[in-house]
């Protein structure tokens, strides 16, 4: 939606204009093409490296297997799975335009004025700092880290409050992983992240808003400089089913996707790990790192005694009216097998 300069346009249009630009901002940066590019050749280069193996199966098992099946091998990308995670995608994205403008229009610049104010308040006017590279840089480690908290905070309530596990429940439904899976959530779970991301920024903004009076524009909501690489890039490589490991020094320190793998295993030992979205910090802060071996089976979904009710689109769109219901009237379906 482009307007040109030398174009009269009245103010409802300007604002239809405004809020179209927030919300393509918003949209996926990891389903571009040179991101799948990339995850492409890193893919091919892991191949290369380990001889045809690193790519698990539908099961979550590793196995060797040619280029073209270590890429996109049949049993995951024809599994029922792979096609509910496009039917939840289109129906979320369908959804997004609703709380989207709301949340990134209103709450984030609300909590970053407020913040203002506070400091404004206890610490007196702004010191006036001219802001450099490495400030900018600050910021965006900052605002990543933030947000990375947020993230952590709000996934390990949703594991462990049994009526928000009703809702990402839906993520965890997924029995293959495909860089579409990332976007496999249920239609509520959207504003909660959405929320989240907005205090984050609205807190980081604040406070550098605050420092640097001419701003700090080089970093701004959903760009957060280079970080945003390794944003978009994490978030599609992890949903992907070739096992990319980091040197254990380096995974201590950011998530690797593998790492993801784990997250998204219903064996016992792999329950409620690895919740952050970006680096390892909170996880190991909080003892939920789990840094697997290589090839360590990862067999994917909520575990035969649940799946079965999350199998299709319907399925998994009523499943936490289904659970809360469940929950008020004592049946307990939103339980995890494991803590049956
Ligand atoms: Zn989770
Ligand atoms: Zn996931």
């Amino acid at each position: 939606m482009n307007i040109s300069a030398d174009q009269p346009v009245g103010p409802t249009t300007e604002l239809v204009a405004q809020l179209w630009q927030v919300i393509s901002a918003n949209l996926p940066r990891d389903l571009t093409w040179p991101v799948l590019l990339m995850t492409t050749l890193l893919a091919t280069g892991i191949w290369l490296a380990r001889r045809g193996h690193g790519a698990k199966n539908a099961d979550g098992c590793e196995q060797k297997s040619t280029l073209w099946q270590f890429l996109l091998p049949k049993d995951i990308y024809t599994h029922v799975s792979a096609r509910v995670d496009i039917a939840l995608y289109v129906f979320e994205r369908i959804l997004r335009p609703l709380w989207v403008a709301p949340v990134l229009i209103v709450l984030a610049p609300a909590i970053e004025q407020s913040v203002i104010a506070t400091m404004n308040n206890l610490l007196g006017p702004s010191p006036r700092l001219a802001s450099t590279p490495s400030w900018m840089l600050l910021y965006s480690l900052i605002t990543l880290l933030l947000y990375d908290a947020i993230f952590y905070l709000i996934h390990y309530c949703e594991h462990k409050i049994p009526a928000l596990w009703a809702i990402h429940k839906i993520h965890h439904s997924a029995e293959v992983l495909t860089p579409l899976t990332r976007y496999r959530e249920h239609v509520i779970e959207g504003p909660i992240y959405a929320v989240g991301a907005a205090v984050a920024y609205g807190l980081a903004g604040g406070l550098f808003g605050w420092i640097f009076v001419e701003g700090i524009t080089q970093a701004t909501l959903f760009n957060i400089g280079f970080f945003s690489l390794l944003f978009g890039f994490n978030g599609s490589f992890r949903h992907y089913h070739v096992a990319f490991h980091y040197p254990p020094w380096l995974s201590k320190w950011l998530h690797s996707p593998v790492m993801h793998h784990v997250h998204h295993s219903y064996l016992p030992q792999h329950w409620d790990k690895n919740l952050a979205a970006v680096t390892s910090i909170w996880d190991r802060l909080f003892g939920t790192l789990y840094i697997p071996e290589k090839d360590e089976t990862t067999p994917w979904g909520l575990g035969p005694e649940t799946q079965g009710n999350y199998r299709t689109f319907l399925q998994n769109t009523l499943g936490p009216f289904r659970d809360w219901h469940a929950m008020a009237f004592g049946a307990g379906q939103a339980k995890k097998p494991t803590e049956d």
